[in-house]
């Protein structure tokens, strides 16, 4: 399975924004994007203007990067919201918020979405006291999402857990962190994404 492995620090800098890509780090004076607030590479210091497309093409890369999506999947993703009812812009965040993966980071159990995609893969994540090894399988109301009983003395999962109080749990889990496992209980709002995003950019980014 596909999945971006360049340097990931890269990526804030070239969105001009956090991505909080890395876990603890981006919560540390480490921080690349606060060391070095501008695009990476040779001409990053210079001002640059983006046309309207530019703009677009930006904020489709960033919510890509932010929920560690490859394009093709994305686009697939994309035309799914599409096909759906109501506004095509916020069906695509709600799909993607509602990955496995991403529920997995939200509920506390990874301290990013790339750790999270991995515990996942690696068997560690039970929904409905199943083993789900697909990281992108949306969650739907009243799932458990847990760690398997095998799985709980692993010390990242630990370790992520003990921070989970600075990341955005989202009203719409449930999380009993003693029992290493969350209930979904309704769909998200556009409130639970939690980072600054035009999802319209996006859906004009496809129209075109
Ligand atoms: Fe982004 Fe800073 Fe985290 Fe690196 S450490 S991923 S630059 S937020």
């Amino acid at each position: 399975m596909a999945r971006y492995i360049g340097p990931v620090c890269k990526l804030c800098r070239r969105e001009a924004a956090k991505l909080f890509l890395k876990g603890d780090r981006c919560y540390s004076d480490k921080c690349s994007f606060e060391k070095r607030p501008y695009p990476p590479g040779q001409h990053g210091q210079n001002r640059v203007k983006f046309s309207e497309y530019g703009l677009r093409l930006r904020e489709k890369q960033k919510l890509r990067r932010v929920y560690g999506v490859l394009e093709a999947q994305f686009r697939r993703c994309f035309a799914h919201a599409d096909a759906q009812k109501g506004v095509t812009g916020e069906n695509l965040l709600f799909l993607l918020e509602r990955r496995l993966d991403n529920v997995v980071y939200r509920m506390g159990f990874a301290s990013t979405r790339r750790e999270a995609r991995q515990l996942v893969l690696h068997g560690h994540v039970q929904v409905n006291r199943k083993r789900v090894g697909v990281p992108s399988m949306p969650v739907k109301p009243g799932d458990v999402v847990s760690i398997r009983e095998k799985s709980r003395e692993i010390a990242r999962i630990k370790d992520a857990l003990g921070t989970v109080e600075r990341r955005q749990v989202g009203s719409w889990l449930d999380v009993d962190r003693a029992a290493f496992a969350g209930t979904v209980k309704t769909l998200p709002t556009r409130e639970d994404i939690g980072f600054d995003i035009k999802e319209q950019f996006i859906v004009e980014f496809y129209s075109r």
